[in-house]
């Protein structure tokens, strides 16, 4: 008897630390290389619902995040780099004033466009970021410039203009940016914020205006080339609303905008304030390379557990180095698509 207990109690052991060392199959697959080259973007996370949309407006989305990922895939499959692939993708998107991001950004308290964006190599681990433009045509560009032609990673305001035209970037009138719909939302946003002021807790009441009526609408990028080189990018106006100079994640390397090739590229949209305090793409990217985990099983543990837990709201869109591909979001909708190797799109904007 005592002979039997021995034998089953070694065989549980044996079966546990099996279990421990054995992948799972979701780990067996995303080791394994799934797309030579690979994109995926968004146009922001938020309160999208498709009872608040026309099909006209949902269509023109659809095809304004098609236009714009075609782009960057068609680089891609030509053997382009990641960077450029992320930079003619971003800049469809900030052309257009469909998103929050150069032309069409939300406007600050002060009724101005102040604009951030960021870009990380995967490769060399080199950045650029730019803060609180106001007339630089495209922000993405300009932050490619910064990593490319400066010894800094970010640069804000006026001196980043300067910069900018130093570089021959475009200049442009900040009313290039304006946008009724935008301008309109700003007031909307003002006059309840001044409602929900009486309030005790004045601080939430910006925010929760903010939340409760308006999407969000970063543009966000990140791409893996046929060398096998992950860049990641993020544009944005920021948040309706936003004063005193206010900047968000969408600048801050490690929370809107990571990329390493030993593990995967992140770019994300959302609450700024969240994604700093919760480092979201370079967490993702840590438990990736510390923990082992599976691109999906991290960013579900960030955007689900971790951000959601700290109260914040938003998405990412990330890519592995094997060209596994991840959409993860809190909120009601993301606009959202990917392309792999093979040129399968997939465009989604609602939670399915
Ligand atoms: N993350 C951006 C910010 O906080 C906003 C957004 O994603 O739309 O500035």
């Amino acid at each position: 008897m005592k002979k039997h207990l021995l034998i089953l109690s070694f065989l549980i052991v044996l079966l546990g630390c099996k279990n421990e060392i054995t992948p799972s199959s979701e780990e067996k697959r995303d080791a394994i290389k799934q797309n030579e080259f690979a994109i995926i973007i968004h146009g922001g996370a938020g309160t999208i619902l498709k009872k608040n949309m026309s099909d006209e407006k949902e269509a023109e989305y659809k095809a304004k995040l098609e236009e714009a990922i075609k782009v960057g895939y068609a680089i891609l499959n030509n053997g382009g780099t990641s960077q450029d692939a992320v930079l003619k993708t971003i800049q469809v998107m900030e052309e257009s004033p469909l998103f929050n991001a150069g032309k069409g950004a939300v406007f600050t308290h002060e009724e101005t466009n102040e604009l951030d964006a960021s870009f990380m190599d995967g490769k060399t681990l080199n950045a650029g970021a730019v803060a609180g433009v106001t007339n630089v045509k495209s922000p993405i560009e300009l932050a490619i410039k910064i990593m490319t032609d400066s010894d800094h990673v970010m640069l804000s305001g006026k001196g980043a203009s300067v910069f900018a035209k130093d570089k021959g970037l475009e200049i442009v009138d900040p009313s290039y940016f304006y946008t009724e719909n935008r301008f309109k939302s700003l007031q909307r946003i003002k006059a309840s914020a001044k409602t929900e002021l009486n309030r005790d807790d004045k601080k939430a009441a910006f925010y929760d205006a903010d939340i409760k009526n308006s999407k969000f609408g970063t543009v966000g990028c990140v791409a893996l080339d046929k060398n096998g080189n992950i860049s990641a990018g993020t544009s944005t106006g920021g948040m309706t609303n936003k004063r005193w100079g206010r900047i968000g994640d969408a600048p801050i390397i490690g929370s809107g905008t990571y990329a390493n090739n030993k593990t995967c590229g992140v770019s994300s949209t959302g609450w700024g304030e969240y994604f700093i305090r919760g480092q979201v793409a370079y967490d993702i990217s840590a438990q990736m390379e510390y923990q082992q985990k599976t691109l999906k099983e991290a960013t579900s543990d960030v955007i689900q557990n971790k951000l959601t837990k700290l109260g914040g709201t938003g998405g990412v869109v990330a890519l592995d180095k094997n060209g596994n591909m991840s959409f993860e979001f809190n909120t009601a909708g993301m606009y959202r698509a990917s392309m792999n190797d093979k040129g399968d799109l997939v465009v989604k904007i609602y939670k399915e």
